[in-house]
């Protein structure tokens, strides 16, 4: 039997990396864990694209997909698929 845990936690979903954000430690002592603030990059494969799905296709059509505002065109071409 296995205990799942409902844990708020990030995965990626390229490698399966599972992490936690940055605790942050307040002045009265209490350590919050920010998870509001969703990571650039998995800390571990550092794709920017952790928690978007495999299943999409490359090359998006213009308009239809929803693109972080910090996402660099750059970074959308460079992307290689490897299957
Ligand atoms: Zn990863």
């Amino acid at each position: 039997m296995k205990a799942h845990i409902k844990l708020a936690i990030f995965r990626c979903l390229r490698c399966g990396h599972e992490w936690l954000p940055e605790p942050k430690r307040h002045p009265d002592g209490t350590i919050v864990r920010d998870f509001s603030k969703k990571p650039k990059v998995c800390p571990k494969c550092k794709s920017p694209y952790w928690n978007v799905p495999r299943g999409q296709k490359r090359g998006p059509k213009k308009g239809t997909v929803y693109k972080p505002r910090e996402q660099k065109e750059e970074e959308t071409r460079g992307l290689k698929r490897r299957d």
